[in-house]
């Protein structure tokens, strides 16, 4: 394309809420063969709220909700911002912990009144030896309900199974069907468990999905498809998702998303709809269609 026709493309662009920062990337982007979607704030709308409680082992849900909501008061994951928001729906007295830990694609753990207290996924729950079987067959329900379940314990006692929804942004859907229509492979990527990422991917339409992905994995998704020839896209939202915007052949950022991941991609999607994403395709085709 010649730089006049990259620019008529830029402008154009703009206008939709399209921040596209080189010519490089607009035409690269009609080459993308393959688009890695994040899932929590990229397909859904990252606002994460309370659905279920549930208590085991004779827990009294009006003493335990306010230790896992002091445990969370120090976490910035969104999956936390929902238990302190509920918390608060509930009036519930929030309290000091000490020797916080975030514990990476597992969940959180620290110390109150001399108990350890944990809260996260199994996998967090099986690392501390804590015994969930009693809740494992209600988890995986929720999961299959597209809802994220997370696990509690005091000291070395179960007590409680909390799960939190993510609404899909109403035009995913919609989007993620525009995106097919070009002909383009979609991924799902998520940290989250393997029964929520089916549920969720299902809705949306997409079949390829990788679940449980630990954070320092996303990027190596993208390097696995770019040695296997594939022009790779990648669009995100987090700070988890930053290395593998940058490594992306062409990387797109949630307008509405973390700074990290606005400055580690190419592109920016200001409106913070996927229809963004597919727009940006559709500009960029044009644009080398017309020139050629
Ligand atoms: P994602 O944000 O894509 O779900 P993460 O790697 O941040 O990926 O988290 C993976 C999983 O670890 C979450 O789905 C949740 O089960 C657990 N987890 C992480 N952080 C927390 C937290 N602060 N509270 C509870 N669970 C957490
Ligand atoms: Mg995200």
């Amino acid at each position: 394309a010649t730089p006049m026709s990259v620019m008529v493309g830029i402008g154009k662009a703009a206008e939709a809420g399209i921040l596209i920062r080189n010519g490089e990337a607009l035409q690269t982007a009609s080459k993308i063969t393959t688009m890695i979607l994040d899932k929590t704030g990229t397909i859904t709308q990252g606002q994460p709220e309370v659905t279920d409680v549930v208590m085991f082992n004779q827990q009294n849900q009006q003493q335990i909700m306010p230790l896992i909501a002091s445990l969370e008061n120090g976490s910035e994951h969104p999956l936390a911002e929902a238990i302190v928001a509920y918390a608060k729906e509930q009036s519930y007295q929030i309290e000091q912990v000490s020797d916080f830990d975030a514990i990476t694609g597992k969940g959180v753990t620290a110390m109150l009144n001399g108990e350890r207290l944990l809260f996260g996924n199994q996998a967090l729950m099986t690392q501390f030896d804590i015994d969930v079987a009693p809740a494992v067959d209600k988890a995986q329900t929720l999961a299959s309900d597209a809802k994220t379940p997370m696990y509690f314990a005091k000291g070395n006692t179960f007590c409680a199974l909390v799960a939190v929804a993510d609404p899909i942004k109403s035009d995913s859907i919609d989007a993620i069907k525009r995106l097919q229509d070009k002909g383009i492979h979609l991924v799902m990527l998520t940290g989250d468990n393997e029964a929520t990422a089916k549920a969720v991917a299902k809705r949306v339409g997409i079949d390829d999905y990788i679940a449980q992905v630990m954070p320092q994995d996303k990027v190596n998704e993208v390097i696995k498809r770019q040695e296997n020839g594939e022009v790779v896209g990648m669009t995100g939202d987090g700070i988890n998702d930053a290395p593998a915007l940058a490594q992306a052949d062409v990387g797109f950022a949630i307008g509405t998303g973390t700074d990290v991941a606005i400055e580690s991609a190419d592109v920016t999607l200001m409106r913070g709809s996927l229809h963004g994403l597919a727009d940006a395709l559709a500009v960029s085709q044009a644009t080398i269609t017309n020139i050629k």
